[in-house]
């Protein structure tokens, strides 16, 4: 079961009182962009076996956006942060890293 914590209003639910939204840290590809990078903007998309940074919606609560560091194996969850920030807070990216050796934030710019 997977267990998150709402960082917009602090309550903590299972994985049935929010809503899945995909991958997080998307860079935007829109008017004026090529084919090649609207295409892998809309499609290509990570599925890793490990560390996954999702967008999570609290659908069943305050309806806010926010993300969430979590592994897909262990279903464990790093943390959660607000959803207007371009990377993980410092503190999560140094507890996955301290969890899973090798692992290191992708830089998106
Ligand atoms: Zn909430």
């Amino acid at each position: 079961m997977l267990i998150l914590d709402c960082p917009c209003c602090g309550v903590r639910g299972e994985e049935t009182e929010f809503a899945a939204g995909g991958e997080a840290h998307l860079k935007r590809f829109g008017p004026g962009s090529t084919d090649d990078q609207f295409h892998d903007y809309l499609f290509m998309k990570e599925n890793p076996k490990g560390v996954h940074l999702e967008r999570w919606r609290h659908a069943n609560g305050c309806g806010k956006w926010f993300l969430a560091a979590r592994n897909t194996v262990t279903m464990e969850v790093y943390g959660t942060y607000s959803a207007q920030t371009t990377e993980p807070p410092q503190e999560i990216k140094d507890k996955i890293s301290a969890k899973v050796p090798g692992w290191s934030w992708r830089e998106f710019s």
